[in-house]
Parts: C-alpha cells; structure tokens; sequence
C-alpha cells in the first residue's frame, strides 16, 4: 500500500486510507492539464517591444519564436511540473512494465500542446493508480510532483478540477461540501473540506 500523507495511520482504517490515497492521487493528477499551461510565450517583455510592434510581428507570422518572454513564476512551476511529471511517467512506466507517454523534453510554448500531453498523462496515470505500490523511489517523485502541482496551482487563477462529487454539509444540508489538497505544515498534502454554499470549513 503507498505510504500515506499525513494521516496517521492506525487513525482510519486501512481500506478508506488507501481509497483517501487515490482520491488525492487523481485529484492532482486532474490539476495537470491547468497547470502546465502558463508557458513562457504567454507572457511577453512589453518594455522591450511596444505592443502595435508586437501586434504586427505576431500578425505577419514566423516571429513567434523570437520574442522576448518574462521568465516569470508561473511559467517557472509550469517548467518544473512538466520535469516532475516526465521523470515520474519515466519511473512508473519502468515499475509498472507498461508504456507511458513519453512527454517532450521541454515544456512545449504551445499551450495547447502542453495541455494536451497533460491530458494524456493524466488519462493513463488515472488508468494506472490502482496498479501503483508504494515503490521508495517512485514514491519520492510521486511528493515533488504533487507539491509543484499544488503549488503551480495557487498561483493560478484556472480553476480546480474534482472528480468527486461535493458531499453534503452537515450545517446547511445542501450537497456542497468540496474537497481539496493544500501543503501541511511539512510540505506534505493535507485535505481540506468547505462547502460552497455556507462556507463552513470541515477539518479532517
Ligand atoms: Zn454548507
């Protein structure tokens, strides 16, 4: 059974620990596809050139690959996502025996593409989770690609995709209650519940 994140684990019985394991494993995996999508050509250096110029560059075509772009954070987690997630896809593979998608050495500038490959990644991780042990290695890869995911993620605003439906709230009784993954305290995954409607917030 993979090693669990933060939950102690004689606290919860093994079975709903392990199913707690997949639920967070494919609710990261869901993040990929947004995630990689701040590539560096989405944003551009407007001092270096004005934007009419920029316009009539971008428009008369075969430019594209020479504009200057701002190295900028969100681009920056994109990039580190996108490595995290080839050199797990390359161990899982290897450890599963089964023929991952291989992912282009660099973060595509084409968002689409990038997102793209995310789609497939996330589609054969999702076909593969219940297959996955808790190798050491793979393991260890396995945490740095899910906080570079959460991480990527808080600095975006594209949204959150969940798998699960929202549960029902025990304060107002509408089926709002969602479900996400934050850093703890130790940089490990921690669950977090609130409901949409009232706002109250569960704690596990
Ligand atoms: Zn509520």
């Amino acid at each position: 059974m993979p090693e669990l994140l933060t939950i102690p684990e004689n606290a919860i019985d093994p079975d709903a620990a392990y199913e707690q394991w997949v639920a967070s494993f494919l609710w990261h995996i869901d993040q990929l596809p947004n995630v990689v999508q701040a590539t560096g050509t989405v944003a551009m250096a407007p001092r270096m050139i004005r934007a009419q110029q920029l316009r009539e560059r971008v428009s008369g075509g075969g430019y594209v690959d020479n504009m200057p772009v701002v190295d900028g954070p969100e681009s920056r987690n994109a990039a580190a996502v996108w490595q995290a997630l080839r050199g797990y896809l390359t161990v899982a593979a290897s450890r599963l025996g089964i023929e991952a998608p291989l992912l282009p050495a660099m973060l595509p500038d084409d968002v689409e593409h990038a997102r793209r490959w995310a789609y497939a990644a996330n589609e054969w991780l999702a076909t593969v989770v219940y297959d996955i042990l808790d190798w050491p290695d793979l393991t260890a890869l396995q945490d740095e690609l899910f906080r570079l995911i959460r991480r990527a993620r808080t600095r975006l605003d594209t949204g959150t995709i969940r798998r699960a439906r929202p549960e029902l709230c025990d304060t107002c009784g509408e089926h709002a209650v969602i479900v996400d993954w934050v850093d703890g305290p130790d940089g490990g995954a921690v669950l977090t519940r609130s409901c949409r409607m009232c706002g109250e917030a569960y704690v596990q």
